[in-house]
């Protein structure tokens, strides 16, 4: 199945229970942004950071703070 093709099919499902789909860009730098205050990690970045701290003092989880930041960006986009 295509990317087109999911896309549809998630939207007509979407449709179908009264929900909304929104995409992001498959650019959007989801990993390497902090979900609390949006800086870009510095330093050279690798699959095997699982976690990190930014200078805020927050302790990231790659996973839950790259989901954070798809939400985010995905509720930012349906607004504007
Ligand atoms: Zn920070």
């Amino acid at each position: 199945m295509s990317q087109e093709e999911k896309r549809l099919k998630l939207e007509y499902k979407a449709d179908w229970y009264g929900r909304t789909v929104s995409a992001i860009s498959q650019w959007f730098p989801s990993s390497k942004m902090y979900s609390n205050c949006g800086e870009m990690y510095s330093g050279k970045w690798s699959l095997a950071i699982r976690t990190w701290s930014c200078e805020c003092g927050i302790t990231h989880d790659r996973d839950q703070n790259a989901a954070t930041n798809i939400h985010t960006e995905s509720l930012r986009l349906l607004v504007t």
